[in-house]
């Protein structure tokens, strides 16, 4: 088998993969960026995005592919974290603006986009295999089914998200603190959905609610992975507690979800190492946050801006690229976790409960 040849293999096209590819092909570096999912709007989950995906939108030259996918402003955050009536937590004073709501699927598919109009090869359905290093980069092989794939890489970054594909298997390991999921399910909207993400927490764990494009809802229970059972009967579970949620119950209505429930890992995490001679881990796969901090998808855009510099870096200077990237890594993971512990011990009024004492406590 001939290997295709390239300076930079991306194994993963999530935002985190598909900026970093469009920044280094615009930068004129040959990059292959590749991904499991063969099917470009397979539903994706994770549609709240901060104000600042503004400012960096627009830095990446994408805010008016952006605008066309008509996202829906998002004007804040209706909490009863630790509250029993609801506190808006608005953007107005924000300086830039509103944050959005979009559908996932286009607005990743959006970034694959820009990735290949830059020069990127592309290659969907395709999932890792074996990786090794050898002479001055590594060879990498795609996984079953055939025919296989094979690269010559002098680079190459695991943008994999929580599975962190590439990095385990060029020996990092991953630590997990917890074992939160998210089970989601979609709506179709209220005639008044309201514009401002919902968080309400109760005795088992704590739901987001949130306004989509095109009339839809996304509401996802969040929740111990213990302390769910996927079966034939986790809908009616999924419906009684949506109805023991009052405010999400009122804003998704008593319909029961346009599609199957989908059910996804949320855990907060990281590798131990996020980078080495020619390799580097970005976005969710060097760092996984809980979704609570509704900033996983800007910082992922973020660590490709980080990731294109070191890449780009002369190669008498790399090792001290690498080592000051892996130390803004692990100031951001350290920040990340001081914030979600003082946050999950605010919700005092189910303390007692498993799932918040699982939460509060190291995993
Ligand atoms: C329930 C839930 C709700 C969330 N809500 C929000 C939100 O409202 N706002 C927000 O900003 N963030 C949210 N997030 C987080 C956000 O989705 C992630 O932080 C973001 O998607 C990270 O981007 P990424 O590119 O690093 O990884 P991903 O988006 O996960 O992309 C990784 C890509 O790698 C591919 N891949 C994986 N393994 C392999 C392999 N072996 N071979 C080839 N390809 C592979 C996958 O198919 C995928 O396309 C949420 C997360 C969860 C779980």
């Amino acid at each position: 088998m001939c290997a295709k040849r390239t300076r930079v293999l991306i194994v993963g096209a999530g935002p985190a993969g598909a900026t970093l590819a469009c920044l280094l092909a615009r930068a004129g570096v040959d990059v292959s960026l590749i991904d499991r999912q063969s099917d470009d709007h397979a539903p994706r989950i994770g549609e709240t995005l901060p104000p600042a995906i503004k400012p960096l939108l627009l830095r990446l030259g994408l805010w008016e592919a952006f605008l066309r996918d008509e996202p829906l402003p998002s004007y804040g955050v209706q909490s009863l974290w630790g509250a029993d009536t609801p506190e808006l937590y608005s953007f107005i004073a924000n300086p830039h603006g509103s944050g959005f709501h979009v559908r996932r699927e286009c607005f990743d598919a959006m970034l694959r986009r820009a990735a290949r109009e830059a020069g990127a090869t592309l290659s969907l359905g395709i999932r890792i295999g074996a990786v090794e290093r050898g002479g001055r980069g590594f060879r990498i092989t795609s996984a079953g089914p055939r025919p296989q794939r094979e690269w010559s890489a002098d680079w190459v970054v695991d943008a994999s998200g929580r599975s962190a594909a590439m990095a385990r298997k060029l020996g990092a390991t991953q630590k997990r603190e917890d074992r939160l999921i998210g089970v989601v399910g979609f709506f179709a909207a209220n005639p008044e959905p309201g514009r401002a993400m919902l968080i309400e927490p109760i005795e088992s764990g704590w739901w987001y609610t949130a306004p989509l494009p095109a009339n839809r809802v996304v509401s996802a229970f969040m929740t111990d992975a213990a302390l769910w059972t996927r079966s034939a009967s986790q809908l009616d579970r999924w419906q009684r507690l949506r109805h023991s949620a009052p405010f999400t119950a009122q804003r998704t209505g008593t319909e029961r979800p346009v599609r199957p429930l989908l059910v996804t890992q949320a855990h907060s995490g990281h590798l131990t190492e996020v980078c080495g001679p020619g390799w580097l881990a970005l976005g969710d796969a060097a760092i996984c946050r809980d979704p609570l901090s509704g900033g996983g998808v800007y910082e992922a855009m973020r660590g490709a801006l980080a990731a294109s510099e070191v890449i780009l870096t002369a190669p008498d200077s790399q090792a001290r690229a690498l080592a000051d990237y892996s130390a803004a890594v692990r100031r951001a993971l350290s920040a990340h976790l001081t914030t979600r512990r003082r946050y999950y011990a605010l919700e005092t009024r189910f303390a007692a409960a498993p799932f918040w004492r699982r939460m509060t406590q190291a995993y």
